[in-house]
């Protein structure tokens, strides 16, 4: 995936190299490895319907759907929504549904996913995300205050969650509500 098309222009030599980098409104792009991790646990299954939490740059966006997945994706910052929407456009990475709002709430008229990822760091997993992952699903967060334990939930059953985790990460703040 050429990284350096999610940066702007003028910022090729960083792109290639293991690390976040800003991406206007005061967020980052992921790096590399967080986004190949993250894609990884998702385990990702062809014509799979996926939720993600935190469009941003939209570059793990395009990296899912390189997967064949059929992404939703959810950003809260009106600018990035903008910048991100002109930006598929011009290089043809069509999610199926690219929403500006609240990520929290997640899309329960869409729902359920086959998988659910959330690029920014939450204090606690929002409940409705969980009502939204089919039963099977797994759902990929990064949990904890100043950094966070990447997080893998499957879900069992209707009703049993069973968690494991993966190490700490250092993502930027899942907020409330939109801007
Ligand atoms: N997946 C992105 C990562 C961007 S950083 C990429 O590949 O570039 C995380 C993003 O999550 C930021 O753009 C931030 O605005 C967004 N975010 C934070 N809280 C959110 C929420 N409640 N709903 C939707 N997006 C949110």
């Amino acid at each position: 995936m050429p990284r350096h098309l999610f940066l702007d222009s003028g910022f090729l030599e960083h792109a290639y190299q293991n690390k976040a980098f800003p991406i206007g409104a005061g967020q980052t792009i992921s790096h590399p490895y967080t986004v190949a991790f993250q894609s990884q646990l998702l385990e990702v299954m062809p014509g799979q319907r996926i939720l993600e939490i935190g469009t941003g740059s939209g570059y793990q966006c395009a990296v899912l759907i390189k997967m064949k997945a059929q992404v939703y994706t959810i950003e809260r910052q009106n600018e990035l929504y903008k910048k991100t929407t002109q930006l598929f456009k011009k290089l043809f990475y069509r999610p199926r549904k690219f929403v500006f709002g609240d990520g929290y709430k997640g899309l329960p008229d869409q729902g359920p996913f086959d998988g659910i990822i959330v690029t920014c760091g939450a204090t606690d997993i929002p409940k409705a995300l969980l009502a939204q992952l089919k039963i099977g699903g797994r759902m990929v967060i990064p949990v904890g205050d100043d950094s966070q334990i990447m997080t893998l939930i499957i879900r069992e059953s209707e009703s049993k969650f069973v968690k494991s985790t993966f190490g700490e990460f250092r993502f930027v703040p899942f907020l409330d509500g939109k801007e």
